[in-house]
Formats: structure tokens, C-alpha cells, sequence
């Protein structure tokens, strides 16, 4: 609980602080990229090799940078969500193709859906690019294949409380892999953004805020299990969709009146 309350503070502020920075460092980057252009044109007509190695290798992480604030501009927007009732086993069954062609032949992609799944209020393309995060993540935890497994099963309200979650219906999707697994320390930092533990170029550390953002924006939790060397599973509790509950109800009571 402290840990959320901590994250959720640490979120607010960041996204206050990054549209600002943001949009300041993108005028600084796209004035550095044209001169360094117009630089580089120069010394092309009196062909000063090496100095023309180093200014491309500037114009080429001036360019990471740029596309970095980029992120970071759509990171602070929080883009409105569409949330529609949606049926979270056709949403994963759909995503499978792609899941498969994006981890690779090493990597065995499993399923394992619940039939009853109750349906959720989300924001479907938010939910498929935060899979889709997981799953590369999972990916890059298992460097000499494994499994990915995604699953979903129905947590009522009392199962909820006894997890310490609030006390409402929820849909549980696991992702699980078979991969590296995390430390307590990488657990700990895992959800703050710009935290990652990958190679210069490879991780942003914004795969995970965002994702953390996303459930919180649609009355979620995430946790994360993980065991080094055994694997990870990262759980997203989605709130169920009560509209069709009321529906059900009113069609229920119409049908008791009926009858009296
Ligand atoms: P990035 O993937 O760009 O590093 P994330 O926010 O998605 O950013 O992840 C942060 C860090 O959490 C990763 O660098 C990695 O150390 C750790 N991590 C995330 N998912 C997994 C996983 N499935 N297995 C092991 N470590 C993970």
C-alpha cells in the first residue's frame, strides 16, 4: 500500500514535471540537429572524415533524445481512454499471431482462459500495448527461449479483500514467463519511471510506469511475483463491467414481477 502510494505521488509529479521539460528540450534538440545539418554539409565539401564521424554520432543521439521526449510528451498527455465493456479471452485470442511473430521462434506462446470470464471496462488498444509490453519484456528475460503464458480467471470482491486489493470484482490476467525472474531491488524500482536494467539503447524504463498509469487511470492494480532465476508473473486485476450486471438485474426482476 505504501509502495502504491508512493508510485502514485511519484507518477503525479513526474507527469506534471515532463510535459514541461519535454516540450523545452524538443526546441533545444531540433535547433542542435540543424546546425550540426548545416555543420555537416560544410565539412562534407572539404571532406573532414573523422570530424564527420563524431557529428553524425551527435545527430544520432541528439536523435534518441528527440525520440525519447517524444515518449515523454505522450507520457504526460495521458491520452483519454475509450473505455468500452470488452471481453478480455477475444482480446488475447486475438493478439496471439502477433504475439508468436513478435517473440520468436524460441519463445512457446500459451494461453490458459478461464470460459466465464466476467467482462471488463477498458481501453482495448491500451490493454493490447500493455500485453504486448509484457510480453516483450518477458522476451527479453528469456534470452534462451521459454514460455509465455497469459491466463484469466475471475477474483470476486472477498477474494479481493483477502489480497488487499480493494473490495470490488476484478478479472486477473497473469503473464508469466519462465525467464531470468527479478531481485527484490528490481521489483522495488521495476514501476518508477526511467527504471531499467537494460542495455543503453535497448530499455527505456517507461514500458512498465506506463502500463502502471494505464491500470490505475481504469481503477486497477498491477503487482508484480517474481523469483530469480525461476521467472516472473505479472498480475493485472481489471475491474469487472457492471453494466450488464444492472442489466441483468432489471431483466431478473422484470421477469420475478411477472411471474408474481
Ligand atoms: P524497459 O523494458 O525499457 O527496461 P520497463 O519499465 O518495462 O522498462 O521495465 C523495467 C525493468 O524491469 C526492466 O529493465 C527489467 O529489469 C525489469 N523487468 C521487467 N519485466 C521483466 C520480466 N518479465 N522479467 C525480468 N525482469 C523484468
Amino acid at each position: 500500500m505504501q509502495t502504491q502510494l508512493r508510485q502514485s505521488q511519484k507518477m503525479e509529479a513526474i507527469g506534471q514535471l515532463t510535459g514541461g521539460i519535454a516540450h523545452d528540450f524538443n526546441n533545444i534538440l531540433t535547433s542542435i540537429l540543424g546546425g550540426l545539418d548545416l555543420l555537416q554539409r560544410r565539412i562534407n565539401v572539404g571532406r573532414f572524415d573523422t570530424i564527420e564521424r563524431y557529428i553524425n554520432s551527435a545527430i544520432k543521439s541528439a536523435k534518441r533524445a528527440a525520440a525519447l521526449t517524444q515518449r515523454l510528451l505522450a507520457f504526460s498527455r495521458q491520452q483519454a481512454l475509450d473505455v468500452q465493456p470488452i471481453n478480455i479471452n477475444s482480446l488475447i485470442q486475438s493478439l496471439d499471431d502477433l504475439l508468436q511473430r513478435s517473440l520468436g521462434e524460441q519463445i512457446q506462446v500459451a494461453t490458459n482462459l478461464s470460459d466465464d470470464v466476467w467482462r471488463v471496462r477498458t481501453d482495448a488498444n491500451q490493454l493490447e500495448n500493455a500485453l504486448l509490453n509484457l510480453a516483450i519484456n518477458a522476451r527479453d528475460a528469456m534470452p534462451y527461449g521459454g514460455i509465455l503464458t497469459i491466463s484469466t480467471s475471475n477474483i470476486d470482491a472477498q477474494q479481493a479483500n483477502q489480497l488487499q486489493l480493494d473490495p470490488h470484482e476484478y478479472v486477473l490476467i497473469e503473464v508469466i514467463d519462465t525467464g531470468t525472474g527479478m531481485s527484490s531491488e528490481v521489483i522495488e524500482r521495476a514501476f518508477d519511471p526511467f527504471f531499467t536494467t537494460k542495455p543503453l539503447g535497448q530499455g527505456t524504463g517507461l514500458g512498465l510506469s506506463m502500463i502502471y498509469g494505464f491500470i490505475k487511470q481504469i481503477g486497477g492494480h498491477i503487482q508484480i511475483e517474481s523469483q530469480l532465476e525461476q521467472g516472473t508473473s505479472v498480475k493485472l486485476y481489471l475491474p469487472r463491467d457492471q453494466s450488464g450486471l444492472e442489466h441483468g438485474f432489471a431483466a431478473e426482476s422484470a421477469q420475478a414481477r411477472s411471474i408474481e
